[in-house]
């Protein structure tokens, strides 16, 4: 990942800022700095802060300081999950605000409840602390401003991410509430369904309104729900399967020197798309589609095995989780694993044995 840079790591968890943030920044600078309006009692925006010197170098700052709010509230989320044992691989800041990656979410409904809950606890602490500091200070100094349209925007910031629906913090809240009165897929799907009503009315609100930036977040949010609950879906659909449960245990395997003609007629006649090559008992690669179909027709005859095969070998054990090999092909674009138990091969599982799957144990899904 070149396109973020780390700035550095809080709980071990490495903070990441996105180019796009970079390019953000003085345009919100500049928002802020257009902007002076009466606004919940004090001044919001600052605009009034003259000289026009002062209120640019605030405003940038302003900026900055409200990015690092998006972080806290990133960070207030990390908090629970590093304390509960859960990997966030990192926390990234793109323009439109945080994104933490967890590496996985909790199932639990109590402990993503809290989870869900930490981050805009977070900015509403900081929007009330901000707002009572820009209170007790005197009305309209710059001090006062700043701190009130802080305030302000941190409360924005709970109150948005409070929205019931997917990917918003509120979505997981709603689905881990759901969660405790029924099962999982259920109150994912419930949840996801709610999250695209609001999307919707977001949608036509935004129509009326002219709003752009309303438009913007109906579409984020409609996809948002529909991605959670695919992801769900499948997770659940294929929980407790095993990968030897779907594996093809039968696996043929190839020498490294056999020629790509000799393959191409075996990937026909056996309809197989990827061999593991072996020599004795010892596996060396694996050979797919992509690679015969990298070596122009004329090579064929001259070509070996060895030439084109994949060396970087990732394998899966066949008491792991099927989900597991699904991760794994995801994360590496890959189609097919081969399964070792104890350096022998045993087997191997491709993406459509997952498929298969999934849909042997949805139509089951669908009887109950
Ligand atoms: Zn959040």
């Amino acid at each position: 990942m070149n396109s973020s840079l780390q700035l550095g790591k809080i709980m071990g968890i490495p903070i990441r800022l996105h180019w796009t943030f970079l390019l953000v920044i003085p345009l919100i600078a500049w928002s802020f700095a257009s902007i002076s309006q009466q606004g919940y009692g004090m001044t919001y925006g600052l605009g009034s802060i003259e000289p026009v010197s002062l209120r640019w170098t605030y405003s940038l700052i302003f900026a900055v300081v409200l990015f690092a709010c998006v972080a806290l509230h990133e960070l207030g989320h990390s908090y629970i999950a590093h304390k509960n044992g859960i990997i966030i691989r990192s926390i990234t800041l793109y323009f439109f605000g945080g994104v933490s990656a967890v590496e996985e979410i909790p199932r639990n409904p109590r402990l993503e409840l809290q989870m869900a809950f930490a981050g805009p606890a977070v900015s509403g602490v900081i929007g009330l602390i901000s707002t009572l500091l820009a209170s007790l200070l005197p009305e309209s100094s710059n001090a006062a401003i700043m701190l009130w349209t802080l305030g302000l925007m941190n409360i924005i910031l709970m109150v948005f991410n409070l929205i019931p629906a997917f990917p918003m913090d509120g979505g997981r809240l709603l689905r881990a509430w759901l969660a405790t009165r029924m099962p999982y897929i259920r109150a994912t799907r419930n949840a996801a369904g709610i999250g695209k009503i609001f999307a919707i009315l977001m949608f036509v609100l935004g129509l009326f309104s002219f709003n752009f930036m309303l438009l913007f977040v109906a579409f984020f949010v409609y996809v948002g729900a529909s991605e959670e609950e695919k992801a769900t879906e499948i997770i659940v659909s294929l929980e407790g399967i095993k990968v030897r449960d779907i594996m093809s245990a039968q696996v043929r395997t190839i020498g490294p020197d056999m020629t790509l003609r000799v393959l191409k007629e075996l990937m026909f006649k056996e309809k197989h798309r990827g061999y593991p090559v072996m020599t004795g008992d010892e596996m060396l690669g694996i050979v797919t589609l992509t690679d015969l179909q990298s070596v122009p027709d004329e090579q064929l005859d001259h070509t070996v095995v060895e030439k084109v095969m994949a060396r970087k070998l990732y394998v899966i054990a066949p008491v792991e989780e099927a989900s597991t090999a699904m991760k794994m092909m995801n994360e590496k674009q890959i189609r097919r694993l081969p399964v070792m138990d104890n350096g022998r091969l045993v087997g191997i599982v491709s993406r459509e044995d997952l498929v298969r799957a999934l849909e042997l144990s949805s139509g089951q899904d669908m009887k109950r």
